[in-house]
C-alpha cells in the first residue's frame, strides 16, 4: 500500500494520488484522485483549492491510503465512496444497485421530451438506485411515482435517494418480480432492465463484472428476457396513449422493436452522446 505522511498537503496528497493511480494504469487518474481525496478528507473541492496546504493528518492519510489501493486494484471510484451523481443530483449506493451511468440520461431526456408537463402517474420498474424515477420526479413536480425492483436492498437504497433529493411525498417503493406487483394504469412506464446476455457478462470489463450487481446485468440467454416479462405485461400497465421507455444495449434495436411490434405498440429509437441506439420510446395507441 502507498505510504503517505500525514504532514503531507493535501495538494501534495493529490498530485500523488493522480501518479500512483496513472502508475496504475487508471485512466481518469486525475478526476479520480480529486475524488477520492475529498472523500478520504471529508471536504469539498472549495476546501481542497483554497485550504489545500493543510496536512491531510494522520486519519485522512490512511483513509486515503487505503482507497488508493482499492481504485488501483480495479474498484470503481463510485463503489469506494459508495455515492454517484445523475442528473446533476446526488445519489447513494448500495452493493444491490447498479452505478448510474451517463448513458441513462438518455432516457430521462426522451421522458421529458414526451411529456413537458408531466404525467400523473409514473412507474419505473428495476428501479435499483432508484435514480431515473428520482430525476423524473425532480422534472415533473405534480407526478407521483412507483419503483419496482426484486432487491429490497435496492429498495431501501431508492428510498433514501428520493428522501435525499425531496421527492419522498410522491415516490413509493414497492418489492417484486417486475410489473406482475404493479397495478396501473400508468402514463409512462420506465424501465433500464438487465439487457445482457448470460454468456457474455464473463467478458464484461471488471470494474462492471466484478462491482455491479449480477442482478442488475444479467439479461437471460438472449439478454431480452426482461423485455419479454415487460411487454407482456403492457396492456394492463399502460393508460391508453401511455409511453413505455426503456433503454437497450447498441445491437437491441431490432429485437425490441419487434416485441414492441407484437404487443401492438408504436416504436422509435433514441441515440446516446455517443451515437449509440440507447432507448427505445413504444407509445399505446389510444382506444
Ligand atoms: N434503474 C436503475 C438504473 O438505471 C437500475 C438499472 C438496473 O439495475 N438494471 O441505474
Amino acid at each position: 500500500m502507498i505510504a503517505i505522511p500525514p504532514e503531507t498537503s493535501r495538494i501534495a496528497a493529490r498530485a500523488r494520488a493522480a501518479d500512483e493511480l496513472a502508475a496504475s494504469g487508471v485512466e481518469t487518474a486525475a478526476l479520480d484522485a480529486r475524488i477520492l481525496v475529498e472523500e478520504a478528507l471529508g471536504i469539498t473541492a472549495t476546501d481542497l483549492a483554497l485550504r489545500g496546504s493543510e496536512p491531510v493528518g494522520p486519519a485522512g492519510a490512511e483513509r486515503l491510503a487505503s482507497y488508493l489501493a482499492r481504485r488501483a486494484a480495479g474498484e470503481p471510484v463510485a463503489r469506494i465512496i459508495g455515492a454517484w451523481e445523475f442528473w446533476g443530483l446526488p445519489f447513494g449506493l448500495s452493493p444491490e444497485t447498479l452505478v448510474p451511468r451517463p448513458d441513462t440520461e438518455t432516457l430521462v431526456e426522451a421522458a421529458l421530451g414526451l411529456r413537458p408537463e408531466g404525467p400523473h402517474r409514473l412507474a419505473d420498474l428495476g428501479t435499483g438506485s432508484g435514480c431515473i424515477l428520482v430525476a423524473l420526479l425532480t422534472e415533473w413536480p405534480r407526478a407521483f411515482g412507483v419503483g419496482l425492483d426484486r432487491s429490497c436492498g435496492a429498495l431501501r437504497t431508492a428510498r433514501s435517494n428520493a428522501a435525499r433529493n425531496g421527492v419522498a411525498d410522491r415516490a413509493a417503493f414497492v418489492a417484486g418480480d417486475w410489473a406482475a406487483a404493479l397495478a396501473g394504469p400508468f402514463d409512462v412506464v420506465v424501465a433500464n432492465p438487465p439487457y445482457i446476455a448470460s454468456a457474455v457478462i464473463a467478458g464484461l470489463s471488471g470494474e462492471v463484472r466484478d462491482h455491479d450487481p449480477r442482478l442488475a446485468l444479467d439479461g437471460g440467454p438472449d439478454g431480452l428476457d426482461a423485455y419479454r416479462t415487460i411487454l407482456a405485461q403492457v396492456p394492463r400497465l399502460l393508460a391508453p396513449g401511455g409511453h413505455l421507455l426503456v433503454e437497450i444495449g447498441y445491437d437491441q434495436e431490432e429485437a425490441l422493436c419487434r416485441l414492441a411490434t407484437a404487443q401492438g405498440l408504436s416504436a422509435q429509437m433514441r441515440r446516446d452522446l455517443a451515437g449509440h441506439p440507447r432507448v427505445v420510446v413504444m407509445t399505446a395507441t389510444a382506444g
